[in-house]
């Protein structure tokens, strides 16, 4: 079962599976969001099997230094980003479009620097974490940017793709993106999973099929960055 626990500006979210884990941990502040959600589905931060940042965005990793002193767990971020993680910056947040300029003054805070317990660079396995799933590199937001793909079809995305703020079940280009071009192709990986959800870090989840609204195919794959309402 996937829980989404909903932060300040992002999602986290807690796979009940046969131990608990926590994908991403919010923005600064978000501590207490995240404990009483645990508590409501009856899981002592102690529990939890591993705690895992799909990258290193404040966001995402904000409250993960503050998560791990508190339950003693192991936090595992793609070595691509464990620079941000080291120095509790966002480092470059490269604009996606007008929308990412007017809120990056707002997203850009910085948060409690830690060394990830567990790094990596390419895919595993969550069953040793008792999560019937894996953990997929999915980079382009940020270099270390991955995706939690589960047995169900389902798939915890970070900000490859974000929901939309208006509409249910519509995909929209995440408001940063590093690497335009690395990002198309995480998302066709994700688009070979065939998924039947994706739970992204900003606003809700949408089905699979909506990957497909950014692909083209027989050449190039072409990611939309503009022209798309919000
Ligand atoms: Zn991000």
């Amino acid at each position: 079962m996937i829980v989404r626990i909903k932060g300040a500006i992002s999602n986290c979210y807690l796979l009940l599976g046969d131990k608990p884990v926590l994908v991403d941990t919010g923005a600064p502040g978000d501590l207490p969001r995240i404990l009483s959600a645990l508590k409501q589905h009856h899981v002592e931060p102690s529990q939890l099997a591993l705690i895992l940042l799909t990258h290193g965005h404040s966001d995402h990793a904000g409250t993960a230094a503050e998560l791990r002193a508190r339950s003693g767990r192991p936090v595992a971020l793609h070595a691509g980003d464990a620079a941000l993680a080291r120095n509790g910056a966002n480092g470059v947040l490269a604009a996606s479009g007008p929308l990412g300029r007017l809120l990056r003054p707002f997203v850009d805070e910085s948060f409690q620097a830690f060394e990830p317990d567990i790094q990596f660079r390419e895919a595993f396995s969550l069953e040793p974490y008792g999560v019937r799933g894996k953990v997929l590199p999915t980079p382009g937001h940020t270099a270390g940017s991955v995706s939690v793909v589960l047995a169900s079809g389902e798939a915890i995305i970070g900000d490859v793709l974000r929901g939309s703020m208006m509409w249910p079940n519509r995909a929209r280009p995440p408001f940063f993106c590093n690497d335009v071009d690395l990002n198309a192709r995480s998302i066709v990986r994700l688009a070979r999973e065939g998924l039947m959800r994706c739970h992204p870090g900003q606003f809700g989840s949408f089905p699979g099929s909506e990957l497909g609204r950014y692909l083209t195919t027989g050449g190039n794959e072409v990611f939309e960055l503009s022209g798309e309402p919000v």
